[in-house]
């Protein structure tokens, strides 16, 4: 990523700023003639600001990110000068959920932005999930050896299983997962989705995917790990076009080697190219001395079109930390967590304010650089 001697804006005058761009504005305009707010009162302006403020200060709750606006003259006056209430704030976001199409769109916007001023981004995706613990208690009973609980304050969450994280301990969690592609070259989210913790993660590919390519993104390659490694998933790959990079579990044709290149008298065979088109790849004596030297083996699940020998494919998947990296990002910088919402809906509202924050301020970053003479 390139680096430049241009002092870092302030975050009140990046609020002011994205407020401005033509992406976020079209949104405030759009909200602003829905006439949603009923009696007058703060903007939509103000409203989409606070929003901001929220993210991009992490703070998790309305309370103290109107506090902060209270007596932050510089933000302020970005978000026009008057500070909306935290009433008017809750019901910004409640109202904002009946208007989740304006939201898309400016998320598109930002996406197609983003794209315009980075021509790699999205070539090459990674796709995880990650947890986000409920703000809510799942247990099933009160207390120890207490009565059960009878009413969940949150009914959209669940248990679901979280991987190890450096020093935490994988197991079990009640809440929600988001499944997220990023872009594995600008570690920039490109599509995801929030569910309940107990669905699996593997169902999700496809969708993630079919949202990338609707955003006018191309992906050629598509890393994921063990979880993934299932057929569907390579398929789904395979009939997008993109080439799927996923570790093989310990499955009963792994233990019994179906994996491994092809053999002969005079070594292991090597990868010679693929044709996409016809799904196969060729691979080769690495004598040339038998007959045929080479042959065609189709596509699939055990021989993908970049087979996991190559240094393509360890170089793609090395990629993939980049969507790990986005999920770090997202919660400590961003404050995707801790929740401080209950119910699916809202949750996803959180995740798309938050992500929406982080793409304008990529975007109003990546303008203020000046190209490289
Ligand atoms: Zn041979």
């Amino acid at each position: 990523m390139a680096t430049a001697n241009v002092p870092r804006p302030s975050d009140a005058d990046q609020v002011g700023e994205i407020l401005a761009s033509p992406e976020v504005a079209l949104l405030v305009a759009e909200l602003e003639a829905t006439r949603w707010t009923g009696r007058p009162g703060y903007g939509s302006h103000a409203l989409v600001g606070m929003a901001l403020v929220k993210s991009i200060y992490a703070i998790p709750i309305w309370t103290r990110t109107v506090a902060l606006v209270r007596e932050h003259d510089a933000l302020r006056a970005a978000i026009g000068g008057s500070v909306p209430s935290v009433y008017a704030c809750r019901r910004f976001a409640v109202k904002l959920r009946r208007f989740q199409p304006l939201l898309d769109a400016c998320l598109d916007r930002l996406t197609t932005s983003l794209h315009a001023e980075l021509p790699e981004m999205g070539v090459d995706v990674s796709i995880d999930g990650s947890d986000m613990p409920a703000f809510a208690n799942g247990q099933r009973y009160i207390s120890k050896g207490g009565r059960e609980r009878e009413r969940f304050s949150d009914p959209d969450a669940s248990w679901g299983h979280r991987s190890a994280v450096s020093t935490r301990r994988g197991g079990g969690f009640y809440g929600f997962k988001i499944d997220l592609a990023a872009c594995s070259r600008t570690g920039l989210p490109l599509a995801w989705n929030v569910r309940s913790a107990r669905n699996a993660e593997a169902p999700a590919a496809a969708p993630l995917l079919d949202a990338v390519r609707a955003r006018g993104f191309n992906p050629e390659t598509a890393a994921m790990d063990k979880g993934y490694d299932v057929g569907p998933v390579y398929d789904a790959c395979e009939d997008r076009g993109i080439r799927p990079i996923i570790p093989l579990r310990n499955t009963p044709t792994v233990a019994r080697g179906e994996h491994r290149p092809p053999t002969c008298e005079h070594g292991e065979w090597r990868f010679a190219g693929s044709d996409a088109k016809r799904q196969i790849a060729k691979w080769r004596c690495p004598t040339d001395e038998c007959k045929p030297a080479s042959r065609w083996i189709k596509a699939d699940r055990l021989h993908p079109l970049i087979p996991r020998e190559t240094p393509r494919w360890r170089k793609l998947y090395k990629g993939r930390a980049s969507v790990e990296r986005e999920f770090g990002n997202l919660k400590h910088r961003w404050a995707l967590a801790p929740l401080r919402v209950r119910g699916l809906e809202r949750v996803q509202l959180h995740a798309d304010l938050t992500i929406m924050a982080r793409l304008a301020c990529a975007l109003a970053s990546t303008r203020a650089i000046p190209l490289a003479a």
